[in-house]
């Protein structure tokens, strides 16, 4: 997404505002993010793409109750390959859609392991790959290539929109606003870290129904909050 055009079309928020974002993120995460298997410094970029693959649309809680026993039983994308569709099934049942999410897991493994392990490293080349959408593309290049890249989900855009104002378009993976403004956010010397602090502040803070923005580490620079507190003492209802 280039920055010209976006920047033409529409209003981005200032850089300055975005630092502070990232600052005030990434000083919360310090001491508040949540501890995963997949997040430790030892985690390999098999294990950290696995369990990209298994968060989709399932609670990052759930996956941590089975994720140490799955890569124990499938240590490698060869070994993931290999496995038998009813071994697969008693990882993915619990999480739903097991069956398309077992298919494409061994394609994807199957074609992975062929290349030893190695993801392609152009976006074209990974965005071919069986079961891989924007967000899994994204994952493989920061986790393996070091890319600040976002991994932009409803939980990412929620924080963003709450922070910075709304998107224009329903689909996230096509609205350029969120697109270019979740890149630029994650442009820093952590992405990774910082990252994971967006998903881990809207799954403890900024949640989908009951945001504690008083607890907030972003109330500073949220417009949400800014608005809401404007009604709150138009209406009479901030005593
Ligand atoms: S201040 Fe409230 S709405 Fe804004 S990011 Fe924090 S929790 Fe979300």
């Amino acid at each position: 997404m280039r920055k010209g055009k976006i920047q033409k079309d529409i209003k981005m928020p200032s850089m300055t505002k975005i630092r502070l974002f990232r600052r005030l993120l990434l000083g919360w995460y310090k001491n508040n993010g949540r501890i995963f298997p997949w997040r430790n410094k030892s985690a390999t970029n098999y294990e950290l793409i696995i369990a990209e693959i298994l968060l989709q649309r399932t609670r990052a809680e759930t996956v941590a109750e089975f994720y140490k026993d799955f890569v124990k039983r499938f240590p490698s994308w060869k070994k993931l390959a290999a496995a038998r569709e009813r071994d697969l099934s008693v990882f993915l049942r619990p999480i739903g859609l097991w069956r398309r999410r077992s298919r494409s897991l061994r394609l994807l493994a199957n074609l992975i392991s062929r290349r030893n392990g190695k993801f392609p490293r152009h976006r074209e080349e990974i965005n071919a790959l069986p079961g891989v959408g924007q967000y899994i593309a994204n994952a493989v290049l920061l986790f393996c290539y070091q890319k600040p890249q976002p991994l932009l989900d409803i939980n990412m855009a929620r924080v963003l929109e709450r922070v910075f104002g709304p998107r224009k378009l329903s689909d996230i993976r096509y609205d350029p606003y969120l697109q270019y403004l979740s890149s630029i956010a994650v442009k820093c010397r952590k992405p990774r870290e910082l990252n994971w602090a967006v998903l881990d502040l809207a799954a403890i803070i900024c949640k989908d129904n009951e945001p504690r923005c008083n607890n907030c580490p972003l109330k500073i620079i949220c417009s949400y909050r800014r608005k809401t507190i404007t009604y709150k003492s138009k209406s009479g209802l901030l005593k």
